[in-house]
C-alpha cells in the first residue's frame, strides 16, 4: 500500500482509517424520499454538519438534487450552510432566534423558527428595528414538550394580535415523538393536535414530518417533510427493510497481527482470554473516532465476505478483531477492514452499542482520512 505512488490529494495512507461518503447515494436517497411524498416539497435537514458528514459537502449536492429547502439547529450551521448554497435556497433554523443573534439572522437571510413567547418577542423587536416585515416559522407543540408553542400560548395570540405584528408566518410546524414506531397511537393523537392547533394560526404551509414520518404514509405528509437521517441511509424504522441506499462506509487499516491463545489475555482489562489459538489483528479506529466502547461484544468486522469479531475492549485508537477465520497470508498490515460497509450498516453499529444509528453518525471522528465519492466533482478531484 505505502508502496503504491500516493496522490497527494488523498493522503489517505497517512491516516488510520478512511471514511468514505457516497454523494450520489444522498441525492438518490433524496430524489427516493421526495418521490414518496410526492405532493409535498421535501426540505433537507443538515444541522449538526450534515450529521457529521460535511454539510460543505452534502448540501450542495441536494441542492443540485432538487432541495431548495434547508434546516439546522443553531445560527451559526445556517450561516455556513449560507456560503455553500445559493442565496435563493431557503434556511430555517430550528432553535429559533436568541435575542443577540436575531440580527445575523436578518443579515443572512434566516428563516427562524419561532417555538415560544418569547422568540415571537425577540422576532417582533427584530422586525420593528428592520422596518420591514420578517418571515418565521412557527413550531407548535403537539405532544412532545420540547419545543413549539402551546394550547395557552396560541390563545394569548388569539387575544393579542399585536403579539404577531410584522412577523410574516411562512409554516406551521411541530415533531412527532414515537415516529419510528409506525403503530403508536402518539402519531395520530399528535397529528390530529397538530391540525387544530395550526388552524388557530395564520394559514400557511405545515410541517409534521421528518425520515420516518415520510414513511407513516401520505397524510403525514402535509405541504413540506424534513428528512434528515433517511438522507444519510439510516433505516426510518424496525418495521420493514431499509429502503434507503447506504451513505457511508468505513475502512480502518490493520496495523500488526499476532496470535494468542490459552493463557493469554487481549486489550485493556484482558477482558478477552482465548480457549484456543486465535489470530488477532489490530486496527486503526477507536473510541476517540467515535467507534463506541459499548458493545465491543456484540460488534465485528468484515474483511470481504469474512466476519471479524471485535475482542475485548475498543482502546482509544485502535480496536482488537479475530482474523482466525481468514485464510493466511489474505490479510496483511496496512490493508483494511470494513468497520461499515456492505456487510455492517450504521445502525447495525448502533444496535451492538446500544444507541441509534444518528448518534454513530453524528460521532464519527474527524481524523479519519474522508473520501467525498458519487459526484461530478468528486470524480474530478478523486
Ligand atoms: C432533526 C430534526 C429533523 C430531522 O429528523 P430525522 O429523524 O433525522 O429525519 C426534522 N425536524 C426537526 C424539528 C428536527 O429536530
Amino acid at each position: 500500500m505505502m508502496s503504491a505512488s500516493p496522490d497527494p490529494l488523498w493522503p489517505s495512507y497517512r491516516a488510520g482509517a478512511r471514511l468514505t461518503v457516497d454523494l450520489g447515494a444522498i441525492a438518490s436517497n433524496y430524489r427516493y424520499l421526495q418521490s414518496l411524498a410526492a405532493k409535498a416539497s421535501c426540505a433537507a435537514v443538515v444541522k449538526a454538519d450534515a450529521y457529521g458528514l460535511g454539510i460543505e459537502h452534502v448540501a450542495p449536492v441536494l441542492e443540485d438534487a432538487g432541495a431548495t429547502e434547508f434546516f439546522v439547529a443553531h445560527v451559526d450551521e445556517g450561516i455556513r450552510l449560507r456560503s455553500v448554497i445559493s442565496d435563493k435556497a431557503r434556511i430555517t433554523v430550528l432553535h429559533g432566534p436568541r435575542h443577540d443573534a436575531a440580527g445575523d439572522c436578518v443579515r443572512y437571510g434566516l428563516r427562524p423558527v419561532l417555538n415560544s413567547l418569547d422568540q415571537i418577542a425577540v422576532w417582533r423587536s427584530t422586525a420593528s428595528q428592520a422596518g420591514k416585515p420578517l418571515e418565521a416559522a412557527l413550531q407548535v407543540d403537539s405532544g412532545m414538550s420540547r419545543f413549539g408553542l402551546s394550547r395557552a400560548d396560541l390563545d394569548a395570540l388569539h387575544e393579542d394580535k399585536g403579539l404577531m405584528e410584522g412577523l410574516r408566518v411562512s409554516l406551521v410546524m411541530s415533531h412527532l415523538a414515537c415516529a419510528d414506531m409506525p403503530d403508536h397511537p402518539a402519531n395520530t393523537v399528535q397529528k390530529k393536535q397538530m391540525l387544530e392547533m395550526s388552524a388557530q394560526l395564520p394559514s400557511a404551509p405545515l410541517s409534521l414530518s421528518a425520515s420516518s414520518g415520510i414513511f407513516l404514509g401520505p397524510d403525514y405528509h402535509l405541504d413540506v417533510v424534513r428528512p434528515g437521517a433517511a438522507l444519510y441511509g439510516l433505516a426510518p424504522n424496525q418495521a420493514a427493510p431499509n429502503p434507503l441506499s447506504p451513505v457511508v462506509r468505513l475502512q480502518a487499516h490493520v496495523l500488526q497481527i499476532r496470535e494468542v491463545g490459552p493463557g493469554d489475555g487481549v486489550g485493556y482489562g484482558l477482558t478477552y482470554r482465548p480457549d484456543q489459538p486465535r489470530r488477532i489483528a489490530t486496527v486503526a479506529a477507536g473510541y476517540a473516532d467515535g467507534f463506541s466502547r459499548h458493545g465491543a461484544g456484540k460488534g465485528c468486522a468484515w474483511f470481504e465476505d469474512i466476519r471479524l469479531p471485535i475482542l475485548g475492549r475498543v482502546s482509544m485508537d485502535s480496536l482488537i478483531v479475530d482474523i482466525s477465520d481468514v485464510p493466511d497470508g489474505k490479510l496483511g498490515p496496512d490493508m483494511m477492514v470494513d468497520l461499515i460497509g456492505p456487510r455492517r450498516s450504521v445502525d447495525d453499529v448502533a444496535e451492538a452499542a446500544g444507541t441509534i444509528g444518528y448518534e454513530v453518525l453524528t460521532s464519527l471522528g474527524h481524523r479519519f482520512h474522508r473520501e467525498y465519492v458519487g459526484n461530478r466533482e468528486a470524480s474530478l478531484t478523486g
